[in-house]
């Protein structure tokens, strides 16, 4: 028999089966489910967030490049500055209209021949290479593109975060004349960037082309540079060339997913950030419920399959080879036996003899004292008989009210005194319940096993000394010479 067919076997495989099973399912859609999850954000959720933000950017910051880029191209600002600067309330009522008019924080002019700064309200200072204020100024000067977009305190507005667009201003030969354009206050967008924050629990910020955080809202946490976070380098390149990227990395044992796109109108790169631990804590505790339960599940089906399977199995046994009612062995038992013990006379010739016995009148007893007494009875002759017997005799129910009883190593004489004490014995003994006592004979017919004997030929020949004993009256016992 091999292990899968054995009991324990055949319950520990179908436990296996069923957690696999349910494991693999639990496991499946767990990870299903993440995965859906995170592509869901980084494909949806993120860039909406991204599409937003840039859409009201681009509101907010259209309109100031445009008007610093006219003002840069406007004949009349450069005309004035090649001329030599000369009415200065002039350019002063020119950058005050623009102020009003689009509503912008500041306007300014900046001239690379005197190096003054002109605003709405005068001639705020000079700037100088070696101030770190002015330190734009140099930068744009020496700038290849038309314009920069550039966040700084603004000094004629009490130090106000502001968005400055500087534009180059170029004299008709394209030598630079000086830089000019507008400042809006970067609340606006600010406050975009705490809403998103706030509303939706995304980390929302700008970056410059290599990486280095520009602009961001009051609770960002994050480091001075993308480069500082090392889940993100093998993506870093990528992410600060093209012009969308999204990414899936880990930091402090979490996912981050991320979204970053560029924004050309300010050259930078905005960024939104999400760690959906949340929503993966909540497939976690999903994964961890469904595999407690496959566990209680195939504990319960493993403890039931065990029941049933002993359950089954002993009562087929039991079925097979004991009498029910006396728990002595049946007659499919005896065939076994008397197979086991001829083949060992064989090999090792010994005595065997068997003894059939009858009760006599036995329908007398159920006449007189019911069916169910008459069980009774039969149950405690067998016990009698079993108990009045050696350990390795055995003891089969043959009938009704017949049994037989198979005797190891006895030649014919010795088994026909066995048969005789048992007949006494059985004489002498009172069953049925106290105090009805009842008492019950039989006869019994002897015989002895021959070389090469078969079941029905040892028991017929027992049979025929039995029907001789019953003959001759009754509670005797009857030999048949071998
Ligand atoms: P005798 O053997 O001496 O000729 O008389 P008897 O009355 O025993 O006759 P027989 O062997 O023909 O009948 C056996 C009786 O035993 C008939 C049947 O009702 C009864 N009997 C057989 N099996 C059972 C049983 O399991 N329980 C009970 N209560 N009675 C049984
Ligand atoms: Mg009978
Ligand atoms: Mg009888």
């Amino acid at each position: 028999m091999n292990f899968f067919q054995t009991r324990s076997g055949s319950a520990f495989v179908a436990g296996l089966i069923i957690i696999i099973g349910f494991g693999v399912i639990s496991l499946t859609s767990y990870v299903v489910s993440t995965n859906s999850a995170k592509q869901a954000i980084l494909t949806n959720t993120l860039p909406l967030t991204s599409d937003n933000i840039f859409s009201e950017i681009q509101r907010d910051l259209l309109l100031p490049v445009l008007v610093s880029s006219l003002m840069a191209n406007d004949t009349f600002l450069r005309d004035w500055m090649i001329a030599g600067e000369k009415e200065v309330p002039q350019v002063i009522k020119y950058l005050k209209e623009i102020s009003d008019k689009y509503n912008a924080v500041t306007s300014f002019l900046v001239s690379e021949h005197t190096r003054a700064y002109y605003h709405a309200g005068g001639v705020l200072k000079k700037v100088h290479p070696e101030e770190p204020r002015d330190v734009w100024f140099f930068r744009v000067r020496d700038m290849v593109p038309p314009y920069e977009v550039n966040v700084d305190p603004d000094m004629a507005n009490r130090d106000t975060m502001t968005i400055f667009i500087n534009y180059r201003v170029l004299d008709y030969e394209g030598r630079f004349l000086g830089a000019t354009g507008v400042g809006i206050t970067v609340g606006a967008v600010k406050g975009l960037i705490e809403h998103y924050q706030e509303r939706f629990g995304r980390t929302v910020y700008f970056t410059d082309r290599q990486g280095q955080v520009v602009l961001h809202g009051a609770r960002f946490r994050g480091s001075a540079n993308l480069d500082q976070r090392p889940g993100l380098a093998p993506h870093l390149p990528q992410l600060l060339k093209t012009n969308e990227y999204s990414a899936e990395f880990s930091e402090e044992g979490g996912t981050v997913l991320l979204n970053a796109r560029y924004i050309p109108e300010l050259k930078w790169m905005l960024v939104v950030e999400e760690s959906p631990e949340d929503i993966l804590q909540g497939f976690r505790s999903t994964l961890r419920a469904n595999l407690a339960i496959c566990a209680l599940v195939t504990l319960l089906v493993v403890l039931l399959n065990r029941k049933t399977v002993h359950y089954f199995h002993d009562k087929l046994a039991g079925m097979a080879l004991r009498d029910d009612l006396t728990g002595a062995a049946n007659r499919r038992s005896f065939a076994i036996y008397f197979a086991q013990l001829t083949a060992q006379a064989r090999r090792q010739p010994e005595d065997l003899s068997v003894l059939l016995m009858d009760l006599d009148d036995f329908k007398s007893i159920n006449d007189q004292h019911g069916h169910l007494a008459g069980d009774l009875v039969l149950k405690q002759v067998a016990a009698h008989i079993k108990a009045h017997i050696r350990d390795w005799d055995i003891l089969c129910r043959w009938g009704g009210e017949e049994f037989l009883v198979l005797l190891k190593g006895a030649g014919l004489g010795q088994a026909t005194a066995i048969a005789e004490q048992l007949r006494q014995g059985l004489a002498a003994a009172r069953f049925g319940q106290e105090p009805a006592a009842i008492t019950v004979t039989m006869s019994i017919g002897v015989a002895q096993y021959r070389p090469d004997d078969s079941e029905s030929g040892l028991v017929g020949r027992a049979d025929d000394a039995l029907y001789r004993a019953k003959a001759g009256g009754r509670n005797r016992v009857e030999a048949l010479a071998a």
